[in-house]
């Protein structure tokens, strides 16, 4: 269960930038996979639920984007995006290539929820609660 590690490593983020930002609950995640990082988006969403069930992060939206592969050339060092496959050139077609991204698995984004009916003392105050 190689996901379910990735997703407990994403929600203790998650739950410290809530903790940072006194947030009640989280409402959405962004997490963007390159194609090289060796996960599965689908494996991610499954393990998901089974990994923040309790946390902050509770039935949380999890959206899931893909991000290009790109290299750069070794040869004329021209820069361009590339198929996971076939790490070659654009401009001149060379293999001689090296990994700019696509292998990286990253939070990009998290959107809080803040409980509006307390004031900043009470957040405060329950946030501390929560450290100790
Ligand atoms: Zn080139």
């Amino acid at each position: 269960m190689h996901e379910l590690a990735i997703c407990q490593s994403l929600i203790s983020q998650v739950e410290n930038i809530a903790l940072e930002h006194q947030a009640k609950s989280v409402s959405l995640i962004v997490i963007g996979i390159g194609p090289l990082s060796g996960v599965e988006a689908q494996l991610l969403k499954n393990a998901y639920p089974v990994a923040s069930a309790g946390s902050v992060a509770e039935n949380t939206q999890l959206v899931i984007e893909y991000l290009p592969v790109k290299v750069k050339c070794n040869e004329c060092g021209c820069e361009s995006e590339a198929l996971p496959n076939k790490l070659i050139c654009k401009q001149c077609g060379n293999w001689q290539t090296s990994l700019l991204s696509g292998d990286e698995l990253l939070l990009m984004s998290v959107e809080l929820e803040k409980d509006d009916t307390l004031d900043d003392t009470a957040n405060d105050a329950s946030a501390n609660a929560n450290i100790h």
